[in-house]
């Protein structure tokens, strides 16, 4: 009896220990869920969507908000920033060292080959933007045989190498684009929209203006890698409920100054 009894106790301790240990990954999963933590990817030179604020150098935008808040709802106890270039954004998510891409990213066919979207957060566009006092280039017609900047692994890059005979210049960041703008070392860029319009009006405008048509709609996503599919519901799961409670609408209202159109 009293063999039986300490086995039995053994067994109880045994179960103790692998059971209930605090960063067992096999404990119930609606409690690890609370536990866990979302780390997330981006590359903060793209307001109003991410960006570093000047003195505590904190993650500001409408992404970094929003997927703080899609990660609050969908029960992560924290969300931590990592700040990549954008080119280094899809293989982070290969190697692990990211859950989820939160960059302005835009939904292509040819990033879904490598990684899962969730639903769009947001409806973009490119634009050409040039020097103020060019008046030759009126659009994306007008690119042709000339310099244009854009930011590596961005679908302005790609635009910008489909113009005939264009010499495409591609930075790290898009600042160093503008830069690069302001001194004529090129003769415009290829970028989104709204971060256009957000530089212009943080005094870019001084030596810049965008011309010509918005071209094609774009959406932006949140990308995580192909096998955590659980992670793309969960989600986008989460983001429907933001958008149905109104959070959503309220952070769209903080970065963009108006309601999202519906
Ligand atoms: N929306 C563009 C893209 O996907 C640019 C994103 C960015 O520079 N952060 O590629």
């Amino acid at each position: 009896m009293r063999k039986f009894l300490c086995a039995l106790m053994a067994v109880m301790m045994l179960g103790v220990l692998t059971g209930c240990g605090g960063g067992d990954k096999k404990a119930a999963p609606a409690k690890a869920e609370t536990k866990k933590e979302l780390i997330v990817g981006t590359e903060p030179g793209f307001a109003p969507f991410e960006f570093q604020d000047e003195k505590t150098k904190d993650y500001a935008g409408f992404d970094m908000d929003l997927i703080r808040a899609i990660a609050k709802q969908a029960g992560f106890a924290k969300c931590t920033i990592n700040n990549m270039g954008f080119d280094a954004l899809i293989p982070a998510l290969g190697t692990k060292n990211i859950d989820v891409i939160a960059s302005g990213m835009t939904i292509s066919e040819e990033r879904a080959k490598k990684v899962t979207f969730t639903k769009g957060y947001y409806t973009s566009g490119l634009v050409v933007l040039v020097n103020k006092d060019n008046n030759a280039i009126k659009g994306i017609e007008d690119l042709k045989n000339k310099r244009i900047g854009a930011q590596i692994g961005t679908t302005g890059a790609m635009q910008a190498t489909k113009v005939p005979g264009a010499q495409v210049k591609n930075f790290n960041v898009n600042s160093d684009a503008a830069l690069e703008l302001k001194n004529k070392g090129i003769d415009a860029i290829i970028l989104d929209l709204p971060v256009a319009q957000w530089f212009l009006k943080q005094g870019g405008s001084e030596y810049a203006k965008i011309v010509g048509a918005t071209l094609d709609a774009e959406e932006y996503g949140f990308a995580v890698s192909k096998d955590n599919k659980d992670l793309a519901a969960k989600l986008d799961k989460a983001l429907a409920e933001l958008q149905k409670n109104g959070e959503y609408d309220k952070l769209y209202k903080k970065w963009f100054g108006e309601a999202p159109k519906k």
